[in-house]
Order: C-alpha cells, then structure tokens, then sequence
C-alpha cells in the first residue's frame, strides 16, 4: 500500500473514531512519525497532505530537516530530549513533545531566550508510575506544571503520555483517560482545551474516544520500522 493510501485509511479511521465520541474530527491533528524513514517516503506523505512531521531524535531530525527545508510541512519532537540538545531543538521543531523536568524546562527556556522566541512544549506524563520510562511522575507533575508557567520562554500548550506496551489497545484506555483527567484538573493553568498528545498506531483510536487532540503515527503510515 502505498504512503497515500495509507494516510487516507488513517484520516477515516481518525474521523470514525470521532464520530464515535461524538467528536469533530477537526479537532484531532496528525503528527506523522516519520523517525528512521527516508526522505522520499516523507515527500510523499507531505504530498499527500501530511503538515506535521513527528521525529524522535535531535540529530537525525536536523539533517532530515536540512534536506527537506522546500516542504510545507512543520517538525515535532516526540522523543526524549537531552538537555544539551535544547539549542538545537527549538531551532528545528515548532512542538517538543517531551518535556518532564524542570531541568529540560530551564534548558528549553534558556534555548529559546536565547533566539528570541518562546518555544511551544507539552509535558510528558508518565502515568502508569513505570519504572525506567520518560515522564514526569504525576505526584510531580503539578510542581513542574509551575516551574514551566513561570519561566518566560516555554509555552505549555497541553500533555502527552506513553502508555504502557501492549497488544490489546483497550488496556491503554485507563492511563489515557487519567491523562485526560490530570489536564482537566488544572483548566486554571492549561485552558479548557489543552493538547492531548495520545495515541499510536496500535491504540489511536481509543485514545480519540477518550480526548486525544492529537496521534502520533508512524507505522500505519510509513509501513514497519
Ligand atoms: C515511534 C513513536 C510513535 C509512533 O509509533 P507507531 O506505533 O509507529 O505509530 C509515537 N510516539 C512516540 C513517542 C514514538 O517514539
């Protein structure tokens, strides 16, 4: 199947999901993950309509990004983000995925200050409490909610989380729901429509049911990795 067949099968089966939660489906943007793939395979994803290009890595993304400087098309960072890539970072991507510490907070604000800008970022939850995972704890959360609102140079534009792997995409609907949650807790600081960085190949479209504002999807797109 081809890149373009496969985004259209990906934008009705976003647009079912919708309709199911009684959703408008306009209200679900897709980051196409195009980490490991090929330049060509990207130009066509984004002559086929793909806006948004999701990348793991800082520096495969810059060279990827270097080449296909032409496209009409922005990048986000969905991977984890070292704090000594924080330069780089807010040069290359309008969204950075992966914040989880106050640390990479500072960094990121310093980067942006540092180029006059303000930097776009979503704040990695790691709900399930997994050992060894990226994301802030959710007993931290809160704290490093206001570390990132009181720092000039990021915008939180909303949450994003990675749930446990598994086959079965109904067992990632609970930490997706309590993502959807934690936002609604804090609607003071994140507004009443926060981004809602949920859902992958495997589990998009339960993450849709449950709120997601954004899927990140790579293989249904681009094909195995
Ligand atoms: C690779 C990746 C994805 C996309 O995964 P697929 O299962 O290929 O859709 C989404 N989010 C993150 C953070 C990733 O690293």
């Amino acid at each position: 199947m081809s890149i373009r067949t496969n985004l259209e099968h990906i934008r009705e089966r976003i647009a079912l999901a919708a309709a199911r939660a009684g959703r408008d489906p306009s209200e679900i943007t897709l980051v196409a993950v195009s980490k490991t793939k090929p330049c060509e395979a990207i130009r066509e994803a984004v002559s086929a309509g793909a806006t948004i290009l999701g990348e793991n890595r800082v520096q495969e993304a810059e060279s990827k990004i270097a080449e296909l400087h032409d496209l009409p098309a922005v990048w986000h960072l969905i991977g984890h983000l070292q704090t000594n890539k924080a330069n780089k970072a807010v040069l290359l991507f309008d969204l950075i995925h992966s914040v989880d510490s106050p640390r990479l907070v500072e960094a990121v604000n310093r980067a942006a200050q540092s180029i006059g800008t303000r930097q776009a970022i979503l704040l990695q939850v790691n709900i399930a409490g997994e050992e060894q995972k990226f994301g802030i704890a959710p007993g931290e959360f809160e704290h490093l909610l206001d570390y990132a609102l009181a720092v000039p140079a990021v915008e939180v534009k909303g949450l994003m989380v990675m749930p446990p792997f598994s086959e079965n995409p109904e067992e990632a609907r609970p930490y997706f729901r309590a993502l959807r949650d934690l936002a609604a807790r804090y609607t003071n600081e994140l507004g009443n429509r926060p981004e809602l960085s949920m859902g992958m190949t495997g589990d998009f479209e339960v993450a849709i049911e449950e709120g997601s504002t954004m899927v990140r999807i790579g293989t249904a797109i681009f094909g195995a990795r």
